[in-house]
């Protein structure tokens, strides 16, 4: 007789950890199936903590860098950053986080199953670890992620042309770096590798950086980009890239079908990531696929009874998905919650944060001004820069602004985009004002805090009022 659970979750990233502990504290029996080492998936070992645990770094280095402003006398020379310390810190952060899964593993009776599943049809799930065993189970929950996206042409060799796998290993600063793509990825490793010295080159084929947020926070970023001195090559598209043992060649069109030539040390491909499901057995069984990912509806139900799926590797009712952390986890959260018989309701994608780790970092949610006036809306904007603020001042962090987008007639929130200081923890106030269909009245009636950060979130409903008190 095989094993048998309630819940059997495949991949132990944020989503299907989140869904396991969730499920076993609703009282259901649970095993998670995970190939890797330890636990956590992309989010913990290659994405989310590592990134920002090198932003972290870089963001010291800074603060290093400007001691004279702060009366901090250091000996001559510049300041170095010895990547030796950096990747053990970084690695510690790790271990720490994934060890900390598997206490809540123990501590929630959940069976951790080694290796790699594939579906085998009527609830059994094959484990293969060097043998295959079979478990069996009443729910099954795919949960297997995603994995860097490749751009035909450009051969991965891994060494000078790298994911953001190898990039967060990278064991010496490359004295120049192509980064190709300007989402979240691609930004972030530009902050980091610029700040530790790389002359850095960032390529993208659209005519923004950072395209899917506000077209105001793009023009903002891409001026403290070029002010940081990294070079931004929008409208561009990378036609070629060859790797030999101590270079990278790439050749680039811009816009204007000019032919550019660069070369650098590493050439970072971050041009998106892929759902995993090879040889998973999911077509096989006949689940419905949609370019690749695993088609779900809004409660996260693939085509198969019993076969619900959450995460990087789905796509929601035909649309675009978030491919974030805290998506994948609240989408566990509520199969877990489903699966247990609670009363359960879609998730609200307008209501999904984005937070990109760049200096400046950017936080958004809800509509762009362009998506709100292309819904329709009699749309009212406001925004505050954070370099009139005190707070700012002070922290010598002046950079960017909070931005407001309401419809005029009802003056419901639509959307708020901010770049600069803390933005990645002041969108979650954000978050809430639109999750509670806020209007920006009542934003301007909540007391904020002096002197914050947060200020200029308040100041920006002014604005959108066309009264900001402090411009
Ligand atoms: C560089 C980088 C930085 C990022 N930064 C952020 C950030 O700051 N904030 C944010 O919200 N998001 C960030 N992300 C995105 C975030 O990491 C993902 O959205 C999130 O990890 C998705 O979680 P998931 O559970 O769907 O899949 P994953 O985390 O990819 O986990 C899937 C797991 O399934 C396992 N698996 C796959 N197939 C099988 C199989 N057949 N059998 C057993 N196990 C299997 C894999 O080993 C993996 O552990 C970042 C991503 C990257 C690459």
């Amino acid at each position: 007789m095989p094993a048998s659970y309630d819940v059997v979750v495949i991949g132990a990233g944020t989503g299907g950890y989140v869904a396991a502990i969730r499920a076993a504290r609703l009282g259901k029996t649970v095993a998670v199936v995970e190939k890797q080492k330890s636990l956590g998936g992309t989010c913990l070992i290659w994405g989310c903590i590592p990134t920002k645990a090198l932003l972290e770094h870089a963001h010291a280095l800074k603060v290093i860098q400007a001691a004279t402003e702060w009366g901090v006398t250091i000996p001559p020379g510049a300041p170095t950053i010895d990547m030796r310390q950096v990747h053990a810190r970084k690695d510690k952060v790790v271990y720490g986080l994934t060890r900390g899964i598997e206490l809540l593993f123990k501590k929630n009776k959940i069976d951790w199953i080694k290796g790699t599943a594939r579906l085998a049809g009527g609830g059994r799930v094959d484990v293969v670890d060097g043998q295959t065993q079979t478990i069996q189970a009443s729910e099954i929950v795919i949960a297997t992620g995603s994995t860097p996206r490749g751009v035909p042409g450009i051969e991965m060799d891994r060494a000078r042309i790298v994911t953001s796998d190898e990039a967060i290993h990278l064991a010496e600063i490359p004295r120049s770096l192509v980064v190709l793509g300007s989402g979240a990825v691609g930004v972030e490793f530009a902050s980091i590798y610029r700040r530790f010295g790389s002359e850095v080159t960032i390529v993208e084929l659209l005519p923004r950086l950072v395209p899917l947020e506000d077209e105001a926070i793009s023009a903002e970023l891409e001026k403290s980009f070029r002010k940081q001195g990294i070079t931004v090559l929008t409208g561009t598209r990378v036609t070629r890239a060859a790797a030999t043992a101590d270079r990278v060649t790439v050749e680039a069109e811009t816009g204007d079908g000019k032919i550019e030539s660069l070369a650098a040390d590493i050439l970072l491909v971050a041009t998106g990531r892929a759902p995993v499901t090879t040889g998973l057995g999911a077509e096989e069984l006949g689940i419905r696929m949609e370019r690749g990912y695993i088609r779900v509806d809004s409660l996260y139900r693939t085509s198969a009874p019993n076969v619900s799926a959450i995460g990087d590797v789905i796509s929601v009712d035909g649309t675009a998905h978030p491919q974030l952390a805290h998506v994948s986890s609240a989408e566990g959260i509520l199969v877990a919650e489903r699966l247990a018989g609670r009363e359960v309701r879609p998730l609200n994608y307008d209501h999904v944060p984005s937070c990109t780790y760049c200096d400046p970092e950017i936080g958004s949610v809800g509509l762009t001004e362009a998506e709100a006036r292309a819904r329709g809306y009699d749309v009212r904007v406001g925004s505050f820069p954070f370099g009139v603020l005190g707070r700012a001042k002070m922290a010598g962090e002046t950079e960017g602004f909070v931005k407001i987008v309401a419809d005029a007639r009802y003056d419901e929130i639509l959307g708020v985009h901010m770049i600069g200081p803390r933005s990645t923890e002041l969108v979650a106030e954000a978050v809430l004002a639109l999750r509670l269909e806020c209007t920006v009245e009542e934003l301007i009636r909540t007391i904020h805090p002096h002197p914050t950060f947060s200020e200029a979130v308040a100041e920006a409903a002014h604005a959108t009022h066309g009264a900001a008190i402090h411009l």
